[in-house]
């Protein structure tokens, strides 16, 4: 029984994805969806890759088509393609409308959910809609990209993490595989779970605004916790990982990646490093956010390997950082 809701919803999805993916060919489709990729650099094979595609402007093609092709109203419901109106809950109608659509797969490659863009800079509008919590699309179990990226993490040994739908596709675009994105959410348990089952290295690349670095700080104490080893870089203010690479070039972005990556202690140093020179009460509170993910980290070697690391990184006796670190190892239990 639930098997088959299952099954059926999976079915229902992959029919919205052809959907939006043929929808690209169509006229409207386009002159406006595609000529909106091609604007930001998407080439014909990189759509293809990702599943991009369009829903088109009106309340309910997708609707009319899932029905003519034989689905029920109950699964589509279910699916989250599909909504009731409220005060009217027999009318239904078409969640994406008007945008670009991202095809979330989960790693076997099915398609589970939608991110889909406005295509105006209209800011009554949400940019992005996604698809809502279905029986087959568990967020916090998901992360944009695994299906594309997983052989090539494996390969490189290492995850690269980014914010966003678009920092996956360009980074693809200058032959970075090895990417996936939260999508804009904060890092769940789930998560690293799955990037574990490829890799133990991640290397978190957040968008360089105040958010991207909130978000950075911690993404990389969950990654610590989960016991994987944490690179991060910082990227020039307002630019992400898309904006970025589609500005310098492939070359360019990757030579940056490969200058810019710093362990979690030398990303921390590097926020605070102009205060610390002349601040004393500054560099304290830095060894203790220092120590204190120090102390996510689950094996003790590695733990020491750090404090030794942050010793001489930070100037400061290792014996201070063991003590603040026994400190704050004492706190969490
Ligand atoms: P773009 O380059 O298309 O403008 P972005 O990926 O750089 O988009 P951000 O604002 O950096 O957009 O947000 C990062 C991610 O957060 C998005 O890719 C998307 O997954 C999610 N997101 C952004 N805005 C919203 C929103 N209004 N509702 C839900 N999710 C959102
Ligand atoms: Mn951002
Ligand atoms: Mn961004
Ligand atoms: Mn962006």
């Amino acid at each position: 029984q639930e098997q088959g809701e299952r099954e059926s919803l999976f079915i229902a999805l992959n029919f919205a994805k052809d959907f939006f993916v043929k929808n690209l060919k169509t006229e409207e489709g386009k002159s406006i969806g595609l000529s909106y990729f091609k604007e930001r650099g998407f080439t014909p094979s990189i759509i293809e890759k990702f599943d991009l595609g369009y829903a088109l402007d009106g309340w309910d093609h997708l609707l009319k088509a899932a029905k003519e092709s034989g689905f029920q109203e109950d699964i589509l419901l279910k699916s989250g393609l599909i909504l009731q109106k409220e005060g009217d809950p027999t009318r239904l109608y078409d969640r994406f409308r008007n945008r670009v659509t991202f095809t979330i797969h989960n790693v076997s490659g099915r398609p589970i959910g939608f991110g889909a863009r406005i295509l105006t800079k209209d800011k009554n509008q949400p940019k992005y809609i996604n698809s809502p919590e279905t029986p087959i699309y568990h967020k916090s179990d998901v992360l944009y990209g695994m299906f594309q990226a997983k052989k090539a993490i494996r390969d490189k040994d290492n995850c690269y993490l980014v914010e966003g739908y678009t920092d996956v596709i360009s980074l693809h675009l200058s032959g970075i595989e090895n990417v996936v994105a939260s999508s804009g959410t904060s890092l769940t348990e789930g998560q690293i779970k799955l990037i574990k089952r490829f890799t133990n290295h991640v290397t978190v690349l957040y968008d360089g605004d105040n958010a991207g670095i909130k978000a950075s700080l911690r993404g990389i104490d969950l990654l610590l916790e989960g016991g994987l080893l944490v690179k991060a870089v910082v990227f020039p203010d307002g630019e992400d990982p898309d904006s970025f690479s589609q500005k310098v070039g492939t070359q360019a972005f990757q030579d940056y990646l490969e200058a810019n990556s710093r362990d979690f202690i030398g990303f921390k140093i590097g926020l605070y490093q102009d205060e610390i020179q002349r601040d004393p009460i500054r560099k304290a509170e830095l060894i203790r956010e220092v120590v204190q993910s120090i102390g996510k980290i689950p094996d003790p070697i590695i733990r020491s390997v750090y404090a030794k690391e942050a010793s001489g990184l930070l100037s400061i006796e290792e014996e201070i950082i063991h003590s603040e670190l026994n400190k704050a190892l004492l706190k969490v239990q």
